[in-house]
């Protein structure tokens, strides 16, 4: 059995998965704050999937975490996982200990395009993250591909508008900028639980500003699906994180953005880039089975075969 844990800046999802790749478990719990916290919150998940019926934590064989921040192909080490409160980590001497089982950790997007890419049928796809930031990962015929130096679906900073928004990166027009729930509740700046909720809401009831912040939205989304179609040919763009929440309103007009884009391009249209989008299922646990997939090719070599 391999367990897997998403851990996120407010919570922790953890799953065990049986060999035949099934959820033999889950547990959500609240993450704890700064590196020491995040080591004790993996420490407490994995001593609690242990106690669930049918689990039983002698046949745990490997620990997958998944991680936001970078982490440098190869290592072990997770820098800039800034909403965890986490400047730097070395989980090999912190977390490792802890456990006694071999710990593997990547990146929270990463992981959850590996969880996603299982769970589906076909040869590629690219997980497109839109919470609070908006990174993609991608993954052909079952491993992440990272590019040279683990940027490779990073578009959350391509700009696709030079007069658009300041980003937080320093650039303009980002995707980031236009499509990140930060930037968002930023740009809004009016307060509210729900920032991008108030926002189509507002939108709906003809608030002019709410309506130029929702079309930015779809189109900034619709433009990362057009590039990772485009530059990967991923044969489905899997959408995931906090803003899928608004899917039924989120969807229509990502698809519409991408047809009036493609209108003129008989090429663009041959792509049939809005057939490619799906998102995952509310409460998928796609990033903790995509995290126990990366800890578990601590043995096969599989997924990370180059870090
Ligand atoms: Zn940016």
């Amino acid at each position: 059995m391999r367990v897997g844990l998403d851990v996120g800046g407010t919570k922790t999802d953890a799953v065990v998965v049986d060999d035949a790749g099934a959820v033999a478990g889950r547990i959500r719990l609240a993450t704890l704050w700064g590196a020491e916290g995040v080591a004790r919150t993996v420490a407490d998940a994995v001593a609690a999937l242990g106690t669930l019926p049918g689990v039983d934590p002698t046949r745990f064989r490997t620990v997958g975490i998944g991680m936001p921040g970078q982490v440098r192909p190869g290592t072990m080490r997770v820098t800039h996982a800034l909403n965890l409160g986490v400047a730097e980590m070395d989980v090999h001497r912190t977390i490792q200990p802890l456990l006694g089982l071999p710990v593997r950790v990547e990146n929270d997007v990463k992981a959850a395009a590996v969880g996603a890419a299982s769970l589906r049928d076909g040869d590629s796809l690219a997980y497109l993250n839109l919470g609070t930031g908006i990174a993609a990962g991608i993954v052909v015929d079952g491993r992440v591909w990272r590019g040279g130096r683990g940027t490779a679906g990073e578009v959350g900073h391509i700009s696709v508008d030079p007069g658009g928004p300041r980003c937080r990166c320093g650039g303009r027009g980002c995707i980031e900028a236009m499509a990140g729930g930060a930037s968002i509740a930023e740009r809004w700046d009016r307060p509210g639980e729900y920032p991008v909720r108030d926002v189509f809401d507002a939108a709906d009831r003809g608030d002019a500003l709410a309506a130029r912040l929702r079309a930015d939205l779809a189109v900034a989304v619709a433009a990362a699906v057009r590039i990772l179609v485009l530059t990967a040919d991923v044969d489905a763009v899997v959408l995931g994180g906090g803003l899928t929440a608004l899917r039924e309103r989120l969807l229509p007009d990502v698809r519409r953005a991408l047809e009036t884009g493609a209108a003129g391009s008989p090429f663009l249209r041959s792509l049939a880039l809005a057939d490619r989008i799906e998102a995952l299922p509310e409460g998928s646990p796609a990033a903790a089975v995509g995290a126990a997939i990366v800890g578990g090719a601590l043995d096969s070599e599989e997924v990370v075969a180059h870090g």
